[in-house]
């Protein structure tokens, strides 16, 4: 591309961009999915939460994982963040659902500080992270999930990650994004490493 042609596009690109902007003149919170089969959703729900940290709002992090074992997310907020509610499904949960009950509990019991979390007035971003799950095994009645995400307080942005979602979700929700895998380290039998994947 020589430089006239690469202005053009430039030209081009910000006609493009103001016009959007100007269009785009709404102010409110919002609802956020990631979702789909590659890597980068949680991380990606992450990097918005530092970056409402950044511009000092106040954050919180729901995550409906299982494992004791903290994420470097986890260590890195609780060190320098000691007073963002964080709050992990942990210990109780596990994938192959033999314990079926002990699980929804886990479930049940997160979701309820989520939902305290939903009904804060002095919050701006709250992510819920891998909360499509709780839906997909009907841990929690996806109404209910759906109508306190609808219902929250009024200035506060929700990030959902996980794969899936559902269509209701993807309707509540303003913007949705999928990441797709293409290819993932995994499968050529890397194994996962600290500060990537965990
Ligand atoms: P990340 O936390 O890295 O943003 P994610 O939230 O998109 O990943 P999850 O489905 O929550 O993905 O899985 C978390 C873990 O599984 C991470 O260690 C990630 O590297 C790994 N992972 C994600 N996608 C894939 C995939 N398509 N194949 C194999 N492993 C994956
Ligand atoms: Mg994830």
């Amino acid at each position: 591309m020589n430089e006239d042609k690469f202005n053009q596009a430039m030209a081009k690109q910000q006609e493009a961009v103001q016009s959007t902007m100007a269009s785009a003149n709404t102010e409110k919170s919002l609802v956020l999915l990631l979702t789909g089969d590659g890597k980068g959703k949680t991380t990606s729900g992450f990097g918005m939460v530092l970056r409402a940290l950044g511009y000092g709002q106040q954050v919180a992090v729901v995550q409906f994982i299982k494992g004791t074992q903290a994420s470097g997310e986890e260590l890195l907020l609780k060190q320098h963040y000691p007073t963002i509610p964080f709050c992990q499904m942990g210990t109780g949960f596990t994938w192959d659902t033999q314990n079926f009950k002990a699980d929804q509990l886990a479930a049940i019991r997160t979701w309820e500080f989520a939902k305290q979390q939903l009904q804060r007035t002095d919050l701006d971003v709250l992510l819920l992270d891998e909360l499509t799950y709780m839906l997909a095994y009907k841990f929690l009645d996806e109404t209910e999930v759906l109508e306190a995400i609808a219902n929250r307080s009024s200035q506060l942005s929700v990030i959902v990650t996980g794969r899936g979602g559902g269509t209701a979700l993807r309707t509540l929700a303003d913007t949705v994004s999928e990441v797709r895998n293409i290819k993932h380290a995994y499968e050529s039998g890397i194994k996962a490493r600290s500060g990537i994947d965990f």
